[in-house]
């Protein structure tokens, strides 16, 4: 055979072989200091420091993703988020800073809040990010499948529950077979009015999001997709193309952003992204402050600043471009809003209040108490 008839060969089969997955046929993580140094220049200092952290914390980067990095600037946002640093070995943070290990009813089903709950599909993410809030279990042996049918169960047996969150890890890391079981069993919950489903993979691997996962998740009355995403830098046309695939299908899209150091803590840089995203028909949700997470303590941003840059986007950007501000407090008390503090006194029925451009205006505060008009809406109302 020629050598062109077995390139063909070659190809014919890994075609094949994407076709039954609907993903490319081998999975394209750099797991290794040596073949890390195939796309990056690494000195043998840095090399080491890569070693010795990965020990610790895992490290997994999408070649799509090295791909996206400038390889000649070492303060590349790209770089930061994904490569481990010595730093991470220095710094203190807990292992569960929201509080997920005493809310959990299994290893896979969060209960924290009223109404929603946290199914945990799986552990492997296509790429660890270096911030990450789960990282206690995220690319670890851990094994969440093993507890799904006691999960379904339970969320069964809910009577409160309306909105369930699959997170991880990656649900679209998920074996198409495993993510369509889950999302079936879900559906199958009648008292599951909303899925909500938390991901990086159209950012960082945007081929993980085979037309299989995307065929699993068509038809879901009230589907919410919410993309993890930090950086304009971020913004491919290959993340383009997901989000136009997720749109087809009818899917809601809301993004999440980690607040930074030294990779998003500029109001231009994040004007540039959330601006981007609703042109791209994605709803900026959240911009997160930094959980007190171990080993992250370096990539964390006053809270002064993350206020001023809030003010800077109320006073520059159009309203569907400004995400809500929050921070959760260890423990798991919530998401608490950090917006800057538009109210300053208040003098009887007279409010002062402050624009984002600082000017200072008056609102009187003179409505009447409200009252319960016995509409009967609330009879049978859960929460
Ligand atoms: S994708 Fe999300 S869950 Fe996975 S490592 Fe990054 S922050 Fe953690």
């Amino acid at each position: 055979m020629g050598e062109e008839q077995k390139s063909s060969l070659r190809t014919a089969t890994l075609e094949l072989l994407r076709n039954k997955e609907g993903r490319p046929a081998t999975l394209p993580f750099i797991t290794r200091v040596t073949e890390l140094s195939k796309y990056l220049s690494l000195n043998k200092q840095l090399q080491d420091e890569i070693e010795k952290v990965s020990t610790v914390f895992p490290f997994r980067i999408p070649e799509f993703y090295l791909k996206l990095m400038d390889k000649e600037n070492p303060l590349c946002p790209l770089k930061m988020q994904s490569l481990p640093s010595l730093e991470e070995l220095r710094g203190t943070g807990e292992a569960d800073p929201l509080g997920e290990e005493p809310a959990s009813v299994t290893s896979s089903f969060i209960k924290k809040y009223p109404g929603r709950g946290v199914f945990l599909a799986g552990v492997q993410c296509a790429m660890y990010c270096r911030f990450c809030n789960r990282r206690r279990f995220v690319g670890r042996q851990w094994n969440t499948k093993s507890s799904w049918e006691e999960s379904f169960l339970q969320m069964e047996r809910l009577v409160d529950l309306k909105e369930i969150i699959v997170s991880g890890g990656d649900p679209f890391m998920l074996p198409v077979s495993d993510f369509a079981y889950v999302m079936e069993r879900l559906r199958a919950i009648e008292r599951i009015k909303i899925i909500r489903v938390s991901t990086r993979i159209p950012v960082v691997y945007p081929d993980g999001l085979s037309r299989d996962h995307i065929e699993a998740l068509s038809g879901i009355p009230s589907l919410w997709i919410v993309i993890h995403i930090n950086h304009p830098r971020e913004v491919s046309p290959e993340f383009i193309d997901a989000v136009r695939r997720l749109r087809e299908i009818g899917a809601n899209i809301l993004s999440q952003t980690v607040l930074l150091r030294r990779v998003n803590d500029c109001a231009r840089v994040l004007h540039i992204l959330f601006e981007n995203l609703v042109t791209l028909g994605i709803k900026p949700y959240y911009l997160f402050q930094l959980d007190e997470v171990m080993g992250a303590g370096h990539f964390k941003v006053k809270l002064e600043e993350g206020i001023r840059i809030m003010r800077y986007l109320r006073k520059n950007c159009s309203g569907l471009a400004i995400p809500h501000y929050a921070l959760d407090i260890t423990g798991g008390f919530g998401k608490i809003p950090l917006d800057h503090r538009y109210v300053k006194r208040r003098k009887g029925n007279e409010v002062y209040v402050e624009s984002p451009a600082g000017v200072v205006g008056i609102y009187t505060d003179n409505g009447k108490k409200s009252v319960c008009t016995s509409c009967g809406l609330c009879e049978g109302y859960v929460n």
